[in-house]
């Protein structure tokens, strides 16, 4: 795991955000950031080895059964990305609001990202239950719903 992209595509004396490193812990820790960037989406976030697996949910994760949602694999973000908030500054990438939408814990049930098909369980304030994330042809966009 690396966070090579994730740091091309930022300016360090720019941004507010971390810069971050890789950072193993034995936490599964899972964070929902609502961004309004020059799209309102929001940003998925669970931890493993080392780093945030992210994804950009534009309608959002959803929290009821039934509704299958789009999610459009981003770069891997560092772990201390899982507690910010503020205000990205124009002209910089992904300029706009971040603020927390959720968090909690996660947990694999089933399958592995590696293999493009995951059921796992959130245990968060808004999302709670059991979820699938499932890769389609294009390896970037994957499908989200709760079971
Ligand atoms: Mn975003």
């Amino acid at each position: 795991m690396s966070l090579e992209k994730y740091q091309a595509k930022r300016k360090f004396d720019k941004t507010i955000e971390p810069k971050g490193e890789v950072k193993k812990s034995n936490l599964s820790r899972f964070v929902v950031q609502k961004h309004r960037a020059s799209h309102l989406h929001y940003d998925f976030r669970l931890e493993q080895a080392g780093v945030l697996k992210s994804w950009a949910v534009p309608k959002g994760v959803p929290e009821s059964a039934g509704v299958k949602r789009l999610a459009i694999q981003v770069e891997d973000h560092p772990v201390d990305y899982i507690n910010f908030s503020g205000i990205i500054p124009e002209g910089e990438y992904g300029a706009g609001t971040v603020e927390i939408w959720d968090k909690g814990k996660w947990q694999a049930l089933d399958g592995a990202l590696e293999r493009g098909s995951m059921k796992f369980k959130l245990s968060g304030k808004k999302l709670q239950g059991e979820y699938v994330l499932v890769r389609l042809k294009d390896k970037k966009s994957w499908l989200i719903y709760k079971i």
